[in-house]
């Protein structure tokens, strides 16, 4: 069993859903997982924004602009009048489902059930279209498998056992189609893998069934070693291990949600990205295979705050961390860089929902500082710590760039410098010419 995940583009038009069946066509037997069609959960996060505001017309009007869309959709997608009149009866189901939240109270809740949508409908126009086309199929509900336990990580067990269960209804058939990025949550209740979700929905169904290998098709022909959308002169990689593609997507290459990796990683399960406009590409395979030393690949993550302390004490005296680390612990939240000396720490966080009870807290330790509009760089390879001239490489190409903190040592796969966002791009380009000679 393989499985094979299509992402917001790649299911984005009448055209390419089309185009996806020759993809997926033959004897092999796959899981696929769609997305929503591309701009869908966007258009779901707006109409939710409007209801928490009370903006009701406004979410009303974009509800129709949404529903007008996919009305075209179906007329391209079909030829057959029935299959037409199946989907908009289908349309007219969820549309209706969105808009009762027009006049009802507006929580967490409904906004996970609206954001769901979008792969809900994306499945069954595609189940359509595959019954229209008679490719024998099945479409899997994810909510009936995919649950996320209390720290909101994937209930494996559970998944796995449910799973099997799901498949083994249907035992003579190869082709089954879910949903991505939804899941319930350790209450049963609608949940999300949050945005990018499809592709560690793909990892985690291929982990649970123990997959011979995960694909996810996209836009683009791989891993590219700079992301393609601030730096123009890019190249795909041919080979990551799972732990240089584990830290690219955890530090901002969108091609891969961030955790997406890691349950591939546990079962060894070889990962290949795709490209869905041309299917013949090489893409890139992620695996466990030795990797040749030297510089892979750069990603930047946005939405970076640095936290300083200084303490006129003994900072470092044993237990001054741990006390720093536990206040992090107790929210939740991980912290992704840090930099210590004699009198001060600093450190980065990526999610600032509970800041200022975290504040309040470090202020008992010493003077504290608070930075925002930051951006990690990383850059991935492997550099074996015995072997000179990464760190004077890196160095040598961000000359000109104000650095404002490092971390190297703390694997061999990653050295991530901070930047102010708005010199990222500038970061990423100095690197691509210096590590890649790429100008
Ligand atoms: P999908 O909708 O198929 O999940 P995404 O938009 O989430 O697609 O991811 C693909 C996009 O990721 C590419 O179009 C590209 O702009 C962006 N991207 C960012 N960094 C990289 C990178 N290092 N290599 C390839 N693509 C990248
Ligand atoms: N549709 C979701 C999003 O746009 C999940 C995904 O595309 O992976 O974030
Ligand atoms: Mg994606």
């Amino acid at each position: 069993m393989i499985i094979m995940k299509f992402g917001g583009t790649s299911v984005g038009s009448p055209q390419r859903m089309h185009s996806l069946i020759g993809l997926i066509d033959n004897a092999e037997a796959k899981i696929v997982v769609l997305s929503a069609m591309s701009g869908t959960t966007n258009s779901l996060v707006e109409i939710s924004q409007a209801l928490y505001q009370k903006e009701n017309d406004k979410a009303a009007i974009l509800i129709d602009l949404l529903e007008k869309n996919y009305s075209n959709v179906i007329q391209e997608l079909y030829t057959t009048e029935s299959s037409v009149s199946k989907a908009k009866e289908l349309l007219s189901i969820h549309f209706d489902y969105v808009r009762s939240f027009t006049r009802d109270l507006f929580t967490i809740n409904e906004e996970r059930a609206i954001l769901a949508q979008g792969e809900l409908i994306s499945t069954a126009l595609f189940q359509y279209l595959l019954e229209e086309k008679k490719v024998q199929s099945v479409l899997l509900p994810a909510l009936n498998f995919m649950r996320m336990n209390e720290n909101s990580e994937p209930d494996m067990g559970f998944i796995s056992e449910n799973l099997r269960l799901e498949l083994a209804k249907h035992p003579s058939e190869s082709l089954f189609i879910t949903q991505g990025y939804i899941s319930r949550n350790d209450f049963g209740e609608i949940d999300n893998l949050k945005r990018g979700g499809s592709d560690y929905t793909a990892t985690i169904i291929g982990a649970a069934i123990g997959a011979e290998e995960i694909q996810i098709w996209t836009d683009i022909d791989g891993m590219h070693n700079n992301d393609p959308r601030f730096v123009n002169k890019t190249f795909p990689i041919a080979k990551l291990t799972f732990d240089e593609a584990a830290e690219l997507a955890y530090f901002g290459a969108k091609i891969l949600h961030p955790t997406c990796i890691l349950p591939a990683k546990s079962q060894n399960i070889p990962v290949r990205l795709l490209n869905t406009m041309q299917p013949e590409a090489l893409g890139t395979l992620i695996s466990s295979e030795n990797q040749t030393e030297g510089f892979r690949a750069v990603a930047a993550k946005d939405g970076i705050t640095t936290i300083n302390i200084k303490s006129g004490r003994m900072l470092l005296a044993y237990g001054f961390l741990r006390a720093v680390f536990e206040v992090f612990e107790r929210y939740k939240k991980p912290i992704d860089m840090i930099a210590t000396s004699e009198v001060a720490v600093s450190l980065t966080v990526d999610n600032t929902d509970d800041l200022e009870n975290i504040l309040v807290e470090l202020n008992e330790f010493g003077i504290v500082n608070v930075e925002t509009n930051l951006s990690i760089v990383s850059i991935v390879g492997l550099f074996p710590a015995e072997k000179p001239g990464y760190a004077g490489a890196i160095f040598d190409a961000l000359r000109s760039i104000p650095v404002r903190m490092i971390s190297y040592g703390g694997s061999e796969n990653n050295i991530s410098v901070l930047v102010e966002t708005k010199i990222k791009k500038d970061t990423l380009l100095a690197l691509n010419k210096g590590l890649f000679q790429l100008d």
